[in-house]
């Protein structure tokens, strides 16, 4: 990776040339109703969004199953997104069960974590205590404040900002432990 040239770490344009960031497969990739296949020197993340968790006929099994598949690929170097969000999704109990189901996956496939959390920084830094994974976990798109971005910093995560970030939360962050993505559509 050339330092001068931005690296997306997380977005969703599925046609971001190859090597210069991240692709966060969408759930018609996940649930096989697309035909997909890498590019050539590609980077791509699976996950279940939280989102997706409160869809009324939302199967687990099903899409525990796809990103099980895509995880097999070389090119996909994370599992993501997942995560925690009070707003909008299922109850936490099951977007607890979602995500640790995911985690075992990580672990198995040796695989690090995008998360997505909005509202719930207390759930996952208990998962985080609970599961004790060793698979590096990193909070994507992070808005929050210097005290919350040094919790998790503490707490072993990594942190990756888009442009609504917190200046005093990316300048404490150490530069080996930060990303920037434009989490683009
Ligand atoms: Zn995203």
């Amino acid at each position: 990776m050339n330092n001068c040239k931005f690296f997306d770490f997380h977005t969703h344009k599925i046609n971001t040339p190859p090597g210069e960031g991240i692709v966060c497969l969408p759930q018609e990739v996940i649930l096989f109703l697309e035909e997909w296949k890498p590019q050539a020197n590609g980077f791509y993340a699976a996950g279940i969004h939280p989102w997706w968790t409160a869809h009324e006929n939302f199967d687990l099994a099903l899409h525990l199953q796809g990103v099980e598949h895509l995880l097999e690929f070389p090119e996909v170097v994370q599992l993501g997104e997942c995560g925690f969000d009070r707003l909008q999704g299922a109850s936490i109990g099951f977007q607890t069960e979602v995500f640790e189901r995911q985690i075992a996956l990580s672990e198995k496939y040796q695989k690090p974590v995008t998360i997505h959390c909005v509202r719930a920084f207390d759930v996952l830094l208990a998962e985080k205590k609970h599961l004790q994974p060793k698979q590096q976990w990193t909070i994507h798109g992070f808005r929050g404040k210097p005290m919350l971005a040094k919790q998790l910093l503490d707490a072993g995560f990594n942190i990756s900002f888009g442009i609504n970030r917190n200046e005093e939360s990316w300048n404490i962050t150490p530069s080996n432990r930060r990303h920037e993505e434009s989490d683009g559509q």
